[in-house]
């Protein structure tokens, strides 16, 4: 059990505190009325044996004087109960701080932002909200802290406008740090806005999260939406592919609106040289059908089994295998049309159960694609799954 020696040592970290206080005391006068304390202490150190935690804190924190050595102590105590998921305690450790008038300005904002990340973890965000807006309009070296953690219930509470308020004082404080982020937020308020049927309020936003962060996929993907959706197919185009060169992970997402735009604006050519293109800098699967699907329109079925089984044979994938079983059920020969059946079954199956996004944090994977990782809040983490089943 080291949480209860962990427990312990704070406990005699706080005698210890406590005994020096005493001593500074015992310079300046030389009475000091404090030897009945003792005894309390032994009887909360005696609860805490017992792992009566509840008893051995309320003990301590009546008998022990709050100072200058003590308040880390308590801090550390209050963060330990946070840590074991007992917020309750920690709530109530911090609390008793706060209620000290002996607390310096600093000591009272710090104990208020561990309190504030307390209400955090026990999920009442708007008393914490509350607590964090107060620490950080006011300079001091915890500002930084409070609006961290600001942020994060902004986002958490989807609220997109106070949270690039709020990342934007960050961007201010800390650099570069937060362009990135910056641009998923603004992505984020784009999209609101298309759902209320605002496109040039969409546009705004997009070009704002470019200007944070001229690499945003996210943001090229939205626009091209955008220039799709209005009928300006050259503008789609233009925007889309943009976004091999900002990240070519992400061309899959971008294919199927290409192959849109590209097709009822007889832009086959254009697809073309670019598909060719991708498949030369990264191959992938999304881009191997894709060529595949033209090859089909343009010089035909045998040419374009030929092209996938080539690819195939360099880069097997699970979907790559199943487009190909597709073209060849087309094209049967008795013998082989019943195992083709059932291995088109069986692929069938798999793709079914298999995710397709997977971030790449903290492992969270799923057949849709988010920009903010359910998992572990990451921003732009999650991206297409490689490998034989994947891209
Ligand atoms: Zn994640």
């Amino acid at each position: 059990m080291p949480d209860v020696a962990l427990l312990a040592l704070i406990m005699v970290a706080m005698l210890a505190g406590y005994l020096l206080g005493r001593a500074e005391k015992k310079k300046k006068k030389e009475h000091f009325p404090g030897h009945h304390l003792s005894k309390e202490y032994f009887a909360g150190l005696n609860y805490l044996l017992n792992e009566q935690t509840d008893e051995a804190i309320e003990t301590f924190i009546k008998v022990l004087d709050v100072n200058n050595d003590t308040v880390d102590t308590y801090l550390a105590l209050g963060s330990l109960f946070c840590r074991k998921g007992e917020v309750d305690k920690s709530i109530r450790v911090h609390q008793d701080l706060l209620a000290r008038p002996s607390l310096t300005p600093l000591q009272s904002i710090r104990v208020r932002l561990e309190l504030a990340k307390d209400y955090m973890t026990a999920g009442l965000f708007d008393r914490a909200e509350a607590m964090l807006v107060d620490l950080s309009r006011q300079n001091h070296e915890y500002r930084l802290d409070a609006l961290q953690q600001l942020l994060k219930i902004y986002e958490r509470e989807r609220e997109w406008h106070q949270a690039v308020e709020v990342a934007e004082s960050l961007h201010k404080l800390s650099g570069e740090h937060y362009a990135s982020r910056l641009a998923h937020l603004y992505c984020e308020i784009a999209e609101e806005k298309l759902r209320h049927n605002d496109r040039s309020g969409a546009r705004k936003f997009i070009r704002t999260a470019f200007y944070r962060d001229k690499n945003c996929v996210r943001a090229s993907l939205i626009l091209g939406r955008i220039e799709m959706e209005e009928g300006r197919d050259r503008e789609a185009t233009k925007v889309l592919q943009k976004v091999s060169t900002q990240d070519n992970r992400y061309v899959p997402l971008t294919l199927d609106m290409l192959e849109t735009v590209c097709h009822r604006s007889h832009q086959q050519r254009v697809l073309g040289s670019y598909l060719a293109r991708c498949l030369n800098e990264k191959p992938g699967t999304a881009v191997i059908l894709a060529m595949t699907a033209q090859f089909m329109n343009s010089r035909g079925d045998v040419f374009a089994m030929e092209f996938l089984t080539s690819q195939l044979r360099r880069q097997p994938t699970l979907r790559g295998l199943n487009a190909l079983i597709n073209i060849q059920l087309n094209h049967p020969t008795e013998p082989s049309l019943t195992s083709i059946k059932l291995l088109k079954e069986v692929t069938d199956q798999m793709l079914v159960s298999k995710p397709v996004y997977q971030c790449l944090s903290c492992g969270f994977s799923g057949k849709e694609m988010h920009w903010h990782c359910p998992g572990c809040h990451e921003w732009g983490t999650l991206a297409p799954v490689q490998g034989v089943e994947g891209e």
